[in-house]
């Protein structure tokens, strides 16, 4: 269950970032999770659901932003999305590439509601 133990790392993060009194505060939680990171989002805000079920976290809600694996050609100099994993230039067929984003797995904002 790869997703439940991420789901675990990122009640982590939150806990270990807000203070135990604002917990239940928390209105928001954004991540980037990017495509070559083999997350299914679903069942990651569902693990998440599940473990912070009747904890201070239990409104919070995970929103979670997906990023496109994506590569450089080093070669014509383009960038693509790439769909199938293949760090191969889509435009001209070269193998000189370096991977621009796509294995993205952080929290990046965590949003508390003032009163
Ligand atoms: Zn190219």
């Amino acid at each position: 269950m790869h997703e439940l133990s991420i789901a675990q790392s990122v009640v982590e993060i939150v806990t270990n970032t807000v203070r135990q009194e604002n917990l239940h505060r928390v209105l928001v939680i954004r991540m980037k999770v990017g495509a070559m990171v083999g997350v299914v989002i679903d069942s990651l805000k569902f693990s998440f659901q599940a473990i912070t079920v009747g904890t201070p976290l239990e409104q919070a809600q995970l929103t979670i932003e997906a990023v496109p694996f994506q590569i450089q050609c080093t070669t014509c100099g383009r960038v693509s999305k790439i769909d199938d994993g293949v760090v191969q230039c889509p435009l001209c067929n070269s193998f000189e590439t370096c991977v621009v984003s796509g294995n993205e797995l952080t929290v990046t904002a965590i949003e508390i509601s003032d009163d």
